[in-house]
This record gives structure tokens, C-alpha cells and sequence, in this order.
């Protein structure tokens, strides 16, 4: 028997390590588009601003110690293509771009989010970043090493991180948010406005909000900011633009979206997923504990 995991984030990692912990003779591999596995993904801000020393040190464990410890195959930068529900199998890109199809007798769906980049001219230039990987923290640490100033695209608790650590890098930041208030589904607006009012006047990070992305725009063709009218007037340039809009639950394999709504009712052998903030949605893993025969 095979489960087969796709995703090595808190879900995909957690639900193959508590497989094996009820079955020791199940095979287990996980797959992953990312490099770097099993690390926190919450620390990231405070690497950015060298709370904590390097990236190294919030990486937890390796693909080789998944294998050596749990007996876990972990196959990094890897990107699943599509799932062949009918046929129990998926296919997926190794890193040398070879196709590959890989049969499962359960296939669990840990893909997590994506960030939501809107489509405003000029995002994909120099100096744009999204922030969800390690990677792209390491990016963004190594550019803003050579910036003097940043606009932080959306107010919520990780735009707010990112724009306190790299205030704390010397950057001077602005956060730019298009609901009327920090932290939207969060804090009520009262709340909000202690907060932002500790990050204007103890932190000195400065705020626009109330402006729809629609009319912000990245300006200049070498990706020097994100400006809307209101930045352009103050003469605003920044050189980095980390985004970090809300998380929207997105897959990039053909077929998934579909089959996930109707999964629980007539998939019972798909197993669909995600850790969330401090959340991790463990009614899943209830559903992994009601399939009795994998925990023999
Ligand atoms: C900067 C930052 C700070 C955060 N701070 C906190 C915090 O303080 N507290 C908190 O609780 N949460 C925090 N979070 C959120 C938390 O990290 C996420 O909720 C959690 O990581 C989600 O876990 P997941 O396993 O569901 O998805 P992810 O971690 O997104 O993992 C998804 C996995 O699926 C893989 N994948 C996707 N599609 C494919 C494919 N087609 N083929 C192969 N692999 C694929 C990806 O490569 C990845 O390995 C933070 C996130 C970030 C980015």
C-alpha cells in the first residue's frame, strides 16, 4: 500500500509523519515543488530583519532525515502535474523535467495557498516579491540589504510582519492596504487603529489605506515602486515591493479545484488538506483515522 502526499508544508509533512507513527509498513512519499522542507514558514519576518540569525537555523529536518528516521521518501522540486483519480495515479515533473506517473492507493492534498498577486502593471519587474517560501524570504532579505525604502502590499498580519522587519532592517516602509482599516479580518476597526497607531508612532511605519488595488500601479520600468496617485504626489520611490495579498486557496494542477468539492462525498481514497495561521486543520486528520485499514 502506498499514500502518496502532495506538499511538504505543516499538513503534508505532519500527515505523513502521523501515518507512519500508526503504520509502519505503509510507504510513504511526499512531493513537493520546494526545495527546503520542514521548516517554519512563520519565522521567515525574523530572519528578514536578523532576529534570528540565518534561514539554516528554521529549517527542522532534511528529506534524508525524513528517510533515515520515519522511513519517508521526500521528493523535493517536483511539481505534481495532474491526479488520474479513475486510475490512481499522478504525474509529476522532477527536477531534471522528466514526467513521471506514480500509482497510490490513498493520495493526500496538502498544496496550501498561493499568495494573490493582482493584476496591476508592472508586478512581475525587478524588486516586486511575493512572500510564502523560504525563497522568496532570502530574495527579499538580499535585496533589501541594498534598499533604503519599501511598500508593503497588504495589511495583514504577515504584510504587517514583513513591514516591521524590514523597518527594523533601517528601510524606510509603507504599507499599503485597500480595506479602511490594518489587519481587516482580524481586529475590529477600533482595535485596528491602537495598532496601527503603536506601528505609525512607536515603529515609524507609515500607512495607506482605503485604496483599491486598482489603482495602484508598479512604477518605473526597472521595478523602482508601487505607487498610486496619493505616493506619486509625496514622490514616493521604492525599490522593494514585497506583496503578500491574501492567501487564496489555489492549486496549479489541471482537474483539482473540481474534484475537491465533490471529495468527501466520492473520493473517500483523497484526502484533501491544509494547516492554516495557528490552526492546523486536524479534522483531516480525523478523516485519515477513520480509514482504519492504513493504520493495521
Ligand atoms: C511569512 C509567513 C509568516 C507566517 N506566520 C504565521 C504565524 O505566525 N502563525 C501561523 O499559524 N501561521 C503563519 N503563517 C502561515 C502558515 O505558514 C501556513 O498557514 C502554513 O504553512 C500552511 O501550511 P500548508 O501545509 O497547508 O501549506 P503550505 O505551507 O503552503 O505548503 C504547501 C505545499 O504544497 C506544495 N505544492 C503545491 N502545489 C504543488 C504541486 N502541484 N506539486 C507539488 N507540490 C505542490 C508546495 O510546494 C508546499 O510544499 C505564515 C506564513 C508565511 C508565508
Amino acid at each position: 500500500m502506498r499514500v502518496v502526499v502532495i506538499g511538504s508544508g505543516a499538513a503534508g509533512l505532519t500527515t505523513a509523519s502521523t501515518i507512519r507513527r500508526y503504520n509502519k509498513e505503509m510507504e510513504i512519499v511526499v512531493i513537493t515543488k520546494d526545495k527546503y522542507i520542514a521548516y517554519s514558514p512563520c519565522a521567515i519576518p525574523y530572519v528578514i530583519c536578523n532576529e534570528i540569525p540565518s534561514f539554516e537555523d528554521i529549517i527542522m529536518h532534511t528529506p534524508e532525515e525524513y528517510k533515515k528516521d520515519r522511513h519517508i521518501d521526500v521528493i523535493t522540486e517536483s511539481e505534481v502535474l495532474d491526479v488520474d483519480s479513475e486510475n490512481n495515479k499522478i504525474i509529476y515533473k522532477d527536477k531534471e523535467n522528466n514526467e513521471i506517473e506514480l500509482t497510490y492507493d490513498y493520495l493526500v492534498l496538502a498544496t496550501g495557498g498561493s499568495p494573490f498577486v493582482p493584476p496591476i502593471e508592472g508586478v512581475d519587474l525587478k524588486g516586486v516579491f511575493k512572500l510564502r517560501t523560504i525563497e522568496d524570504g532570502m530574495k527579499i532579505k538580499e535585496y533589501a540589504e541594498n534598499s533604503k525604502s519599501a511598500i508593503v502590499a497588504g495589511a495583514g498580519a504577515i504584510g504587517l510582519e514583513t513591514a516591521y522587519a524590514l523597518k527594523e532592517l533601517g528601510l524606510d516602509v509603507i504599507v499599503v492596504e485597500m480595506a479602511p482599516q490594518i489587519l481587516p479580518r482580524a481586529l475590529d476597526i477600533d482595535m485596528a487603529k491602537i495598532v496601527m497607531k503603536y506601528l505609525e508612532e512607536d515603529v515609524g511605519i507609515k500607512f495607506i489605506h482605503e485604496k483599491c488595488h486598482t489603482d495602484i500601479r508598479v512604477w518605473s520600468t526597472e521595478g523602482k515602486g508601487l505607487v498610486n496617485k496619493e505616493l506619486e504626489d509625496m514622490g514616493i520611490a521604492c525599490k522593494i515591493v514585497p506583496f503578500r495579498w491574501p492567501c487564496r486557496k489555489v492549486t496549479l494542477m489541471k482537474n483539482i479545484p473540481n474534484f475537491i468539492r465533490h471529495l468527501r462525498k466520492e473520493k473517500p481514497d483523497i484526502i484533501h488538506t491544509h494547516a492554516y495561521r495557528d490552526h492546523f486543520f486536524s479534522v483531516i486528520l480525523s478523516k485519515i483515522f477513520k480509514i482504519p485499514e492504513i493504520f493495521l
